[in-house]
Order: structure tokens, then C-alpha cells, then sequence
């Protein structure tokens, strides 16, 4: 049998540890279509994976990983064939299904989607499910009918993935975007991508309040707690917050006046179970509203090899945007 090589996440009773290692596909799950992996991420839960930090493994040992982009080797999917370009995010691929930091992996083809023509397989990874949620956000906004004319959008978490990439397609799409951050330093950096103001995320860390100025039509949120709390109180009449994170906590310790008295929409937003229609729904927008420069400048491309140095360098809040991890 063929070896190809891949992370391999294993436990004892010293804890968890990860190696890089000579794989066959008896160490790959069930499934219906089997991909030669080129491109994977790190994103903020790849960081909790790798460093143990949360228990988002569920099955060991485990090939890390919830991100991939690649080409099919087998497919008994009336779907797809072998050479299909295709993309896959969660579906709790390095959570309960062996996931993407090898050089294949076996998953039901239900899982996949095939890979937008214009987007290659690098930039579908430096999209990434922080991308991709950043859009399902911005989706949201939209149904809730926050368009450009209806008042400012904050993104918090500004310069990490999901933010960096919300920044760009708000910009784009015409929003006037005040980007919340803890890195000053990541200012102009920010205004590249498109933010017309920087606040400082300090301003919304303290206790929540139950009722703020209103300053926001929208709000694009990776980061939970007091801040998610502060945002929805400073939401305008009608708006809506799109909570995808939890970068400062999980908790919530706001007022329900905002949606009593203002009636603001909180809307959470969840990547991994989404359905396909969703998916390619916002895949389809990331090709057309996403603009490729700045996604190049977001973007670093490093070799899967350094995904354990990069773990809790995410966790840290120390990485800027996205990371592209090279695997073929
Ligand atoms: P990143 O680490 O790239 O970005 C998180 C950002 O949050 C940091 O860059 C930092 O931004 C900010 N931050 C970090 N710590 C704190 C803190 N203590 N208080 C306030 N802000 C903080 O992660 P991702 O963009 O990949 O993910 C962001 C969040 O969204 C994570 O919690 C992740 O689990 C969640 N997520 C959820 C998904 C879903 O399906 N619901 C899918 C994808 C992500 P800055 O330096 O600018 O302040």
C-alpha cells in the first residue's frame, strides 16, 4: 500500500503529542472520495488542536487540520472525479474525521465542494474557514438588510483572519469600516484592507453595558465576551451582529435591551455543520467580492512543517491575517 506523509495527532497519559509521519490510507476514516491534499491553513481552532489547548479532538489518534484544498485521486461520488479541483471546510474534519495536514485524505464527497473557477487552490486556503465565516457574517448582514447606507460596520478581532478578511469584502462592497484592535501597531496595515477607522479594542473590553451610543449599523464579531456585549449595545435601531468567535471569551454578560428596545439581530453564525447550499453560496461571493491583491496581502504562505510553531502563536493573537501551509 502507497505511504504518503501527514501530521499525526496521538494521546497518553502524558499528554498529547504530534509527529510527522509515513501514513497509509488505513490510517484515513470512511468516505467516499479520496483527495491529494496541496494546500491547508492554520486557523484559530487549528491552534487549539495542535496545542491541546481545548478539546476539540474527539477521535485518536487524529491527523489535524479543518481546512484543505486539493484534487481527487478516487471517487465513487456520482459528483466527482478524479482531477476535480475541490475544497473542504469542518464538517469536523480534524475534530472527529481525520482532517487536512497530510498529503490525502478520504471524506464523504457531501463534504466537498468544487473549488470556484478564478480562485486558486493557495488563495482557497488563504481564505480558509476564517474566509469563509467572514463571508457567512457578511451574508448575514445582508439578509438583515445592513447595507453601506445604513451606518458604519464594526469588525472586531480586526487583524487576525476572520477580520482581516471581513475588512476586505465590507471595503469593497462599499462599507465604511471601523476595525477593532489590540495592535495598534497593525493601523496601516488595517487602512490597506480597507478600514476607514481604527478603534482601540480596549474600548470595548471593559464590563457591558446595556445600552450605548448607537454607532453601528453592523457588526462582524470574532471575539465574544464583554466586547460582543459592548457591541450590541452600541448597535443601531434595526441593525444586526454577527457573532462568529470567541477570541476574548465565550461568555456573554450583556442586557437584553438592545434587542427589546432597539430591536437589534444577533445572528450567530456557525462554519462547520453549515449546509452545502450555504457554502457555495458564500464561496460563490468570496470569488466575485473578495479582492485578490488584498488577498495576497493578507496572506503568507509557510511549509506544513511549521504548523506546530504557529499553533500557539494564533492563540497568542500574534498572527497577522492568514496563513497559507503547503503540503503537496
Ligand atoms: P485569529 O487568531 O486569526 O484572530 C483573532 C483575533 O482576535 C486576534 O487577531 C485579535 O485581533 C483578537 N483577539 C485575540 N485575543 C483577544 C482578546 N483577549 N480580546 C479581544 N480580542 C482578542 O483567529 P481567527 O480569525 O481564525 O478566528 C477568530 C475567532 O472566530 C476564533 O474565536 C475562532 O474560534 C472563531 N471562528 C469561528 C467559526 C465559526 O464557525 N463560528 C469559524 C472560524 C473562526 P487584534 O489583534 O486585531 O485585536
Amino acid at each position: 500500500m502507497q505511504s504518503f506523509k501527514g501530521f499525526l495527532l496521538t494521546k497518553s497519559d502524558k499528554g498529547q503529542s504530534l509527529a510527522w509521519t509515513d501514513l497509509t490510507d488505513e490510517d484515513l476514516m470512511e468516505g467516499d472520495v479520496t483527495v491529494a491534499v496541496s494546500h491547508s491553513t492554520i486557523n484559530y481552532k487549528d491552534g487549539l488542536a495542535l496545542t491541546g489547548k481545548a478539546p476539540v479532538v474527539r477521535r485518536w489518534p487524529m491527523i489535524p487540520g479543518i481546512d484543505f484544498a486539493g484534487d481527487v485521486l478516487t471517487s465513487t461520488n456520482p459528483e466527482f472525479k478524479p482531477g476535480d479541483a475541490v475544497i473542504l471546510n469542518g464538517w469536523g474534519l480534524g475534530e472527529t474525521h481525520t482532517g487536512a495536514y497530510a498529503q490525502r485524505a478520504r471524506v464523504k464527497g457531501d463534504w466537498l465542494i468544487k473549488r470556484p473557477a478564478g480562485i486558486s487552490a493557495a488563495q482557497a486556503m488563504a481564505i480558509g474557514t476564517a474566509g469563509y465565516t467572514a463571508m457567512l457574517c457578511i451574508l448575514a448582514l445582508e439578509k438583515h438588510e445592513v447595507t453601506p447606507d445604513k451606518g458604519p460596520v464594526l469588525v472586531t478581532g480586526a487583524a487576525g483572519g476572520v477580520g482581516s478578511v471581513a475588512i476586505a469584502i465590507l471595503s469593497k462592497l462599499g462599507y465604511h469600516v471601523i476595525a477593532s484592535t489590540g495592535r495598534a501597531t497593525e493601523s496601516d496595515y488595517l487602512k490597506a484592507l480597507g478600514a476607514k477607522e481604527i478603534m482601540d479594542r480596549a474600548e470595548l473590553a471593559g464590563p457591558g453595558r446595556a445600552l450605548g451610543k448607537e454607532r453601528f449599523a453592523g457588526v462582524v464579531d470574532a471575539v465574544g465576551s464583554t466586547t460582543l456585549a459592548n457591541a450590541i449595545s452600541m448597535t443601531k435601531y434595526a441593525g444586526c451582529v454577527a457573532a462568529c468567535g470567541l477570541a476574548q471569551g465565550m461568555d456573554l454578560p450583556g442586557s437584553v435591551a438592545p434587542f427589546i428596545l432597539r430591536g437589534v439581530t444577533l445572528a450567530g453564525i456557525d462554519s462547520v455543520m453549515a449546509p452545502k447550499k450555504k457554502r457555495i453560496e458564500a464561496w460563490d461571493r468570496l470569488a466575485r467580492d473578495l479582492d485578490q491583491g488584498l488577498l495576497d496581502a493578507l496572506s503568507v504562505t509557510r511549509p506544513i512543517a511549521d504548523a506546530p510553531a504557529l499553533a500557539p502563536e494564533i492563540l497568542a493573537g500574534r498572527v497577522r491575517g492568514r496563513i497559507v501551509l503547503e503540503i503537496g
